[in-house]
């Protein structure tokens, strides 16, 4: 008898190890299962570095990519040739964060049923751009190097981010034996991973400080005679104003009220300024980390504080930093934060969708509707309001001087005052010359294929 149970106690504890084991297994499977999936190094999910699973469709349900057999892109040249900076290339020289970001959600892993490829079900992202706003923009851009971003800065969704110089991904170009330059930094997303000398849009936040630090400001006269002579050095502004006050500065951009205003200030101040609206700051959007900008003000003399106050100097701008930046001034010191992937699902089943995310309020109310009526009158003095029909625009542009012999990066920065249309836009084009003149066209056709995307969703 004795033997027996010795054996029957032995099997006891063979089971027990047996039953810790597959409980640790299940344990370990259902925690890191997900990871295992989306670890780059797994075939079902990837092809080289790029991930191979689920669908990616626009605002509007347009198909921009299919990966249910091999990659393939939207069917339209210039829809591949808009979005092919968010969605990444075959090659791997251009990456697409975003969809890494969701990887598990498009495989559709769950941890019963494995992956949902081999489940004959398709996943798909929803992202928040519109294709037919990507391919205004870029047909606005022309053969220029920029980006143009448009964002909801009630909601947050992004419905434009178009990065040129880029290609047809189907038809790839001979980038490395171009000789032209045409393809110069053709693999950067300029919107998300680039940063610029912002030139005179940076007066928005000059001005925001001053509103807010100096009491008279909106009373006071300032005297333009074209140049000042600061440490030594020159301060130059584009024209000689002669007298103006504080909103005329703003839209006659004169770089002497705004170079006093910024000495005045002093370094400490715009620092802080800068900080506030996380110009310089990295954001986290969708699995893209932005590239962080550059203010070096701290411990400058006066003649580099003006500069830097007019946004020349050492300043870069990340272009999306400074599109949340004047959502926050249209939205009236507080926005929401700037997303990319509105939902991720199957037809039966939604595995994820964005939420919205406020700024939360880092500009006083009162300084936010003076800079929106300041940039109203931008429009309606300077760079004309017939340009954009019936929509109310606000805006403020710049003429970055980038040294050596490229012309100035055109800039303009703005937003459309409308709760039916709740639009702030940032333009930056390279080597183009005045923002003004630049980029007003190509706002406006961007504003309009904008408004013409919330129509149609409004009648579906
Ligand atoms: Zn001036």
């Amino acid at each position: 008898m004795k033997k027996i149970s010795d054996r029957s106690n032995a099997l006891l504890v063979f089971l027990g190890i047996l039953l810790v084991g597959l409980l640790l297994f299940f344990g370990i499977f259902f925690v890191k299962g997900e990871e295992w999936i989306v670890f780059p190094g797994n075939p079902y999910t990837y092809s080289g570095s790029q991930l191979s699973q689920g669908t990616v469709v626009d605002r509007a349900g347009t198909v921009l990519m299919d990966n249910s057999d091999g990659r393939s892109y939207a069917e339209d040249a210039l829809v591949r040739k808009a979005t092919l900076h968010l969605l990444g290339d075959r090659d791997g020289y251009i990456t697409a964060p975003l969809l890494t970001e969701y990887a598990s959600e498009l495989a559709g892993f769950d941890p019963v049923n494995g992956v949902y490829r081999f489940q004959s079900v398709q996943t798909s992202a929803k992202l928040t751009i519109s294709a037919n706003v990507q391919v205004a923009a870029l047909e606005a851009l022309g053969n220029y190097r920029g980006t143009i971003g448009v964002y909801n800065y009630r909601t947050g969704e992004i419905l434009c981010a178009v990065s040129t110089p880029t290609y047809d991904p189907d038809q790839v170009p001979d980038i490395a034996g171009d000789t032209s330059g045409r393809y110069d930094g053709v693999y950067v997303n300029r919107f998300f991973n680039a940063t610029f000398t912002p030139g005179s849009i940076f007066k928005l936040v000059t001005a925001a400080a001053a509103l807010e630090n100096l009491e008279d400001v909106a009373e006071r006269q300032f005297t333009c005679q074209g140049e000042e002579t600061i440490d030594g050095g020159k301060l130059i502004c584009n024209d000689t104003h002669g007298v103006l006050d504080f909103q005329t500065a703003l839209a006659k951009s004169c770089n002497i009220a705004f170079g006093q205003l910024a000495m005045e200030l002093g370094g400490e101040t715009l620092n802080q300024y800068v900080k506030r609206y996380d110009l310089t700051q990295s954001l986290e959007i969708d699995g893209i980390t932005t590239a962080a900008g550059q203010f070096d003000v701290l411990g400058k003399e006066d003649l580099e504080i003006a500069w830097a106050g007019v946004g020349q100097s050492t300043d870069l701008i990340n272009p999306c930093s400074f599109l949340r930046f004047v959502g926050i001034i249209a939205g009236g010191g507080e926005a929401a934060e700037p997303f990319l992937v509105s939902s991720v699902g199957t037809k039966s089943k939604e595995i994820y969708r964005a939420k919205t995310q406020s700024t939360g309020r880092v500009m006083g109310e009162e300084t936010a509707k003076t800079l929106q009526e300041m940039m109203a009158n931008n429009v309606k003095t300077v760079y004309g309001q017939g340009n954009f029909g019936t929509l109310s625009v606000c805006a403020k542009s710049g003429t970055a001087e980038v040294g050596g012999e490229s012309l100035p990066n055109a800039t303009f920065a703005g937003f459309v005052q409308d709760e039916e249309y709740p639009l702030a836009f940032v333009i930056v084009v390279q080597d183009a010359g005045s923002g003004s003149q630049v980029c007003t066209q190509m706002a406006a056709s961007v504003l309009r294929a904008c408004t013409a995307a919330l129509d149609a969703e409004k009648d579906s």
